[in-house]
C-alpha cells in the first residue's frame, strides 16, 4: 500500500503508537510531519534520521495539543494535510471522586478537543486537494469502560462521536474519517501505569501484564505499533474508500467479550 507523496500529519508522534504509525507512513512514501509539545534536538534528529532511513520528507513541528490555537497552527505550518492522524494522548487513573479537575481538563483537551481543532483546520486543505483521510486513534476504551479512567473513557467515547460527525460531513467527498480502537499496546503510556498497578495489587510486573493489563485482551498478547500502522495504511488505500464513520478494533478480541 502506498501513500506516496501524501502529506501525513501525526500528532503526538515522537514516541509510542504515533511514532510507529509515522514510520509505517514514511516507509510507504508519505511526507511525514512528526509532532509533540517538546522542541528538543532529539525531536528534530528523529525526523532527520527517519528521512534518511526511508528516503522521504520528514519534518518535526512543535505544537502543544492541549492548546487549540497550537493545534490549528500545526496544520497551517505543515502547509498541506492529506492524511491527519490524531494520536496525541495522555492517561490518568483515579477514582471519580478523587479525580483532579486539572487532569480531567488536560485529558479532554489533549485526547479529544485537539482532534476537533486539527480536523477543522485540515478539512479545507483536504477539500482543496480533492482527497483526504482523517484517522483518529481512539481505544477499546472508546467502546467500553474501565473504572478509574473517567476522563480517558469520556474522551475516547467522544472521539468516536467526532469521527462519525466528520464522516457524515464529508460523506459525498473523497474524504473518509475513521477511528482505530487499539487494545493494549506496550508503549511508554502503558509502561508508566505498571509500577502503580504493581503496588495496588501487590503483584510482579509479569503478573500485572498477564493478569491485569491483558486480562480483558483474550489473545493475551499486546497489539503492536506496526499492526496499527498497517491498519492506518489500509484506511488510506483505495480498498477503504467506502469505509467511513466507523471504528476498527485492533484489540485481540477485547470488545468481543
Ligand atoms: P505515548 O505516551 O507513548 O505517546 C503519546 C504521544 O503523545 C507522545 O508522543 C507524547 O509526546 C504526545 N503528547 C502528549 N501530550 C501532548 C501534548 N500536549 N501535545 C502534543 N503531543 C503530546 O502513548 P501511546 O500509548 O503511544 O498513545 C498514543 C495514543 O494511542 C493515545 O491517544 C492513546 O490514548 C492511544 N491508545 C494507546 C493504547 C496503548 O495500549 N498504548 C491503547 C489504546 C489507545
Amino acid at each position: 500500500m502506498s501513500v506516496q507523496g501524501k502529506t501525513v500529519i501525526v500528532t503526538g508522534s515522537n514516541s509510542g503508537i504515533g511514532l510507529g504509525i509515522a514510520r509505517e507512513m514514511a516507509g510507504a512514501g508519505g511526507h511525514v510531519v512528526l509532532n509533540s509539545f517538546s522542541d528538543t534536538e532529539d525531536d528534530h534528529q528523529l525526523a532527520k534520521d527517519m528521512a534518511a532511513e526511508f528516503g522521504t520528507d520528514v519534518r518535526y513541528i512543535k505544537a502543544d495539543m492541549s492548546k487549540g490555537e497550537e493545534c490549528r497552527a500545526l496544520i497551517e505550518q505543515a502547509g498541506a494535510c492529506d492524511i491527519l492522524i490524531n494520536n496525541a494522548g495522555i492517561q490518568h487513573v483515579a477514582p471519580l471522586q478523587d479525580f483532579s479537575t486539572a487532569k480531567w481538563d488536560a485529558i479532554i483537551a489533549i485526547n479529544l478537543s485537539s482532534s476537533f481543532h486539527t480536523t477543522a483546520a485540515a478539512l479545507p486543505m483536504m477539500r482543496k486537494a480533492g482527497w483526504g483521510r482523517v484517522i483518529n486513534i481512539a481505544s477499546a476504551h472508546g467502546l467500553t469502560a474501565s473504572p478509574y479512567k473517567s476522563a480517558y473513557v469520556a474522551a475516547k467515547h467522544g472521539i468516536v462521536g467526532l469521527t462519525k460527525v466528520t464522516a457524515l460531513e464529508t460523506a459525498q467527498e473523497p474524504i473518509t474519517a475513521n477511528a482505530i480502537c487499539p487494545g493494549y499496546v506496550l508503549t511508554p503510556l502503558i509502561d508508566e501505569q505498571i509500577p502503580d498497578t504493581m503496588k495496588e495489587y501487590n503483584m510482579s510486573r509479569e503478573d500485572v501484564i498477564k493478569n491485569v493489563l491483558l486480562e480483558r485482551q483474550p489473545s493475551k498478547e499486546f497489539a503492536t505499533v506496526e499492526q496499527l500502522g498497517g491498519t492506518a495504511l489500509y484506511l488510506c488505500s483505495d480498498a477503504a474508500a467506502q469505509v467511513t464513520g466507523t471504528t476498527i478494533s485492533v484489540d485481540g478480541g477485547w470488545t468481543a467479550l
